[in-house]
């Protein structure tokens, strides 16, 4: 195991499962059942079948030259942009659907913020010819039409979350009441490496096909099966605990995780949770999160809707605490112009959240031998409205 977690789901001293008693027969249940699930042949299998013809997986390592020019060392992007659906997040939902009906479900429920997550859960239920419900604060859904619209398409409902916030904080409480009243016949996909365990450890293991192919391409590439550095942004995790998965117990590789801090780390409009936050519990999970003095959980901010998240997966916070990941951070307007670079250096636009990755590279002291990876989480049609309304190009 490459996220070495304890019987309880912790990963040091964050992770377990903070829930309501309610929710206990439902997670208890995936809890007994997932690790026999995914480990069977017969799952490993269609999983993989699914990765390759639908997913289109393996995704390229490709060298990006012009860009490693820039930074005088050897750059690699592992392009999940290249995924159907445009971005790692269907590498989870895929797994969880398929761990769904072997525990004899029927329905499946998922919250989403910005809507990719939800995209991502209503394309796998439409593949399996599931009920999907998504939970979606009022707020979001004003203003992620496309997406809302892209759900609906996919045959999924979409239900308005009208307390509180109205955002993912109130979708996520909306979702967990829903399943807590339908126990028997539905199951919760959550989207990224969050919540109560299992599910940390359930959604990194889908995801580390990442850090699996990369290890066999770069010892294709490059004569051995790891990198100096990988690279990879941070909202709940998922893309940089599967990136990060076969090498966090390789010591020579320096993990790298980017945060976004929004219009500054200063600035109270940020989602930088390492820099920021503190432990409390979030999502049914012991973590880091941005929390007032008071314990009331901070509204985040970032331009990339997918690190809009006041926290980070338990596992992050480990790697955080335990100091073997480095944690940066990148504004808005230091992403934008790194997707702005790619774009131009290398005919690659990328996802928002993906600009923050790319935007560390300028952060750190490259050696010419050097050999990095950087996860290209996601592409960037979806924010083709923001790079022309706030950037520079
Ligand atoms: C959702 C999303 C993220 C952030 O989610 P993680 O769980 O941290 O990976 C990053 N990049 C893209 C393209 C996304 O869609």
């Amino acid at each position: 195991m490459s996220f070495p977690i304890d019987s309880n789901g912790y990963y040091g001293s964050y992770g377990g499962a903070f829930i309501p008693e309610m929710l206990y027969p439902n997670v208890e249940e995936l809890r007994s059942k997932y690790l026999e699930i995914v480990e069977e042949p017969s799952f490993q299998q269609q999983f993989g079948e699914l990765l390759k013809h639908y997913v289109g997986r393996p995704t390229p390592l490709f060298l990006a030259k012009r860009l490693s020019k820039e930074y005088g060392c050897r750059i690699y992007l592992k392009r999940e942009d290249l995924n159907h659906t445009g971005a790692h997040k269907v590498n989870n939902t895929i797994g969880q659907i398929l761990v769904a009906q072997r525990l004899g479900k029927q329905k499946i429920i998922a919250e989403t913020g910005a809507g990719q997550h939800g995209v991502a859960t209503a394309t796998v239920c439409a593949l399996m010819g599931m009920e999907c419900i998504v939970y979606m604060g009022e707020i979001d859904i004003a203003r992620q039409r496309p997406n809302v619209e892209r759900m609906k398409l996919l045959g999924a409902e979409v239900r308005s979350a009208t307390s509180g916030s109205r955002t993912l904080k109130d979708a996520t409480n909306e979702a967990m009441r829903h399943w807590i009243n339908h126990p028997f016949d539905t199951h919760y996909i959550i989207g990224s490496v969050v919540g109560p365990h299992p599910y940390p450890d359930m959604v990194a293991r889908f995801q580390s096909v990442i850090s699996e192919e990369i290890k066999s391409q770069l010892l294709e590439l490059e004569g051995r099966d790891y990198p100096d550095y990988v690279i990879a942004c941070v909202g709940g995790g998922s893309n940089a605990a599967g990136a990060f998965y076969h090498f966090n117990q390789h010591q020579q590789v320096q993990l790298i995780a980017v945060e976004a801090s929004g219009l500054g780390l200063h600035s109270d409009k940020s989602a930088a949770t390492t820099a920021l936050g503190k432990p409390g519990v979030l999502h049914g999970s012991m973590t880091m999160l941005m929390q007032t003095a008071d314990g009331q959980v901070v509204e985040p901010y970032s331009i990339s809707a997918g690190l809009d998240y006041p926290g980070i997966g338990p596992l992050h916070a480990h790697l955080y605490q335990s100091e073997r990941a480095r944690f940066m951070s990148a504004t808005d307007e230091q992403a934008l112009s790194a997707g702005i670079k790619l774009s131009k250096l290398e005919g690659i636009i990328p996802a928002l959240e993906t600009a923050h990755a790319l935007a560390a590279l300028d952060q750190i002291n490259f050696n010419p031998e050097d050999v990095a990876v950087l996860n290209l989480s996601g592409r960037g049609d979806k924010d083709l409205e923001t790079y022309i309304e706030k950037g520079t190009y």
